[in-house]
């Protein structure tokens, strides 16, 4: 009786179990029809952004980029790229017509816990103090040729409002960032954050110029070096992926955060009251992460995420298709499949902690090809200590992976659509050989591969064969830095005295 008992008790947890995996994966469905209403809502929007400041959730901000490498660029320039995650420098050597990237090194740096609790002006001291180490470092092939400073380019991957193409603000903190906002020892008001879930605590100031505070900082070291271009990550993605493909148009970031850049004309910016610049265009950092739209196909997770978010209400689209969600996405509806004791009679503690669950694991449970799920019962053991799953539980969490991560990559292409349904170039014009390539970059994109196939078959499917032959993505590896240094070259400070 007993053993009958138990078995019935068991039957009932599954059938609840997979209630929930149904429910959930009949609310994250992505059809044809509503991904291209998605697309709609995108396009509407971005018109919206361009209309007038504050038009829409999208910001579509102005970049001050009105040109794009042409592969003139010549000479030594050196690029920052702060984006969250990472802190990275390096130097290139820029050949100049036909000479492309002559040289060029790079270094990695991760800023020491004792360094992210102090003032802002502490935390651009050390990355100020670490660029002029790597500085120290130029080899003597790598030297500049003329007596001027060096150039940087500064990579900052966070909502800025840009005054020119070296100056700006930042509007907000994004990415799980939580912003503390005191006050400084001179009486400044200074912002401090810190990203959960990852040992990084990053300082910096909200609403006072980024590029004003890096050359502080870098004249406190004694490092002569100016400061000839603030970009967005997506924007040195768009530079960089130009640079090796001049067909590139737009740029995609699915890492940690996501977001876009393209190039639009200057006329269809209503918004921008400045010189109509000679190239008739001006690059646009959209911001989309903030995108939201009545038809995302958002659930009581998503909500319940978003809700307990150090940013709730902002980001609604970058919290359904980024690396930094997914994975928690994966583990609240675990967690209510563990209310009904599907791991048997209590919640795993370990399954309550937020973001516990890290895209990357996802990911690896994901792409498991072994008969018997190994990775994904490893993984529910190492991180959650949850040891007792059989096969078929483990193939229903795969199957979670799948629909969190399906969703997700059918959601970016959508929104990708509605990018080239804005650019006119989501159709065939007759006579026109337009190509269209969008240089991609970000963990997400890169590492996660199902994630990656389905957002570009989604792609094809929504396109058409025929238009999608016209269209390409393609991955560009730390484009961001590289066109950041590309953009210090072309917008430099000292190119008129050189002719
Ligand atoms: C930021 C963008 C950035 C993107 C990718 C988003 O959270 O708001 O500025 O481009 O992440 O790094
Ligand atoms: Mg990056």
């Amino acid at each position: 009786a007993v053993v009958i008992h138990r078995k019935m008790k068991e039957s009932g947890k599954w059938v609840k179990a997979m209630e929930i995996v149904k429910e959930f994966e009949e609310s994250c469905r992505t059809p044809i029809s509503k991904l291209k209403q998605v697309a709609d809502a995108m396009t509407v929007e971005m018109h919206a952004g361009l209309a007038s400041e504050g038009g829409s959730k999208l910001k579509m901000l102005i970049t001050y980029v009105d040109s794009l490498p042409t592969g003139n660029e010549k000479g030594l320039f050196y690029a920052l790229d702060l984006g969250g995650t990472n802190f990275r420098v390096l130097r290139v050597l820029l050949g100049g017509k036909d000479g492309g990237i002559l040289k060029q090194q790079f270094k990695e740096v991760s800023i020491p816990p004792n360094k992210m609790t102090g003032s802002s002006a502490a935390l651009f001291d050390y990355i100020a103090a670490e660029l002029a180490k790597f500085v120290a470092q130029e080899e003597d092939d790598f030297k500049p040729t003329s007596g001027r400073p060096r150039e940087l380019g500064f990579t900052f991957s966070f909502p800025v409002m840009q005054t020119s193409i070296a100056s700006g603000t930042l509007l907000r903190w994004t990415k799980g960032f939580s912003i503390d906002e005191t006050v400084s020892d001179n009486g400044s008001p200074f912002v401090f954050m810190l990203i959960m879930h990852s040992v990084d605590l990053f300082i910096g100031r909200v609403g006072q110029d980024v590029v004003a505070e890096l050359t502080k900082a870098l004249e406190r070291q004694g490092l002569e070096m100016r400061v000839s271009a603030l970009v967005n990550d997506t924007v040195g993605t768009l530079a960089g992926g130009k640079y090796a493909n001049n067909d590139v148009v737009v740029s995609v970031i699915l890492g940690t955060g996501s977001n876009a850049a393209y190039v639009e004309r200057a006329q269809a910016i209503p918004k921008w009251h400045g010189l109509l610049p000679k190239s008739g265009e001006m690059v646009i950092n959209m911001e989309w992460g903030n995108f939201r739209s009545s038809h995302l196909p958002l659930t009581e997770y998503d909500q319940a995420l978003d809700a307990e978010s150090l940013n709730p209400g902002e980001q609604i689209y970058e919290k359904v298709i980024s690396g930094m969600y997914l994975g928690e996405i994966f583990r609240r509806v675990l967690c209510r499949m563990a209310e009904e004791a599907f791991f048997g009679d209590i919640v795993p503690p370990k399954l309550k902690e937020p973001f516990i669950l890290g895209t990357p694991v996802m990911s690896a449970m994901h792409h498991d090809t072994s008969p018997d799920l190994k990775v994904a019962a490893n993984n529910l053991k190492d991180i959650l200590e949850i040891s007792n799953t059989s096969l078929k539980m483990r193939k229903v969490i795969v199957q979670l992976c799948d629909i969190v991560a399906t969703r997700g990559a059918r959601l970016s292409a959508a929104g990708l659509l509605g990018i080239l349904k804005k650019m006119g170039r989501d159709t065939i014009k007759e006579g026109e050989k337009q190509k269209t390539v969008i240089a991609m970059d970000g963990g997400l994109y890169e590492h996660y591969e199902e994630y990656r196939n389905s957002l570009e078959n989604c792609l094809k499917e929504l396109l058409g064969e025929e238009v999608c032959k016209t269209i390409k993505i393609e991955h560009s590896n730390d484009g961001s830095g590289i066109g950041a240094a590309l953009l210090a070259a072309s917008h430099s400070q000292y190119l008129e005295d050189e002719s």
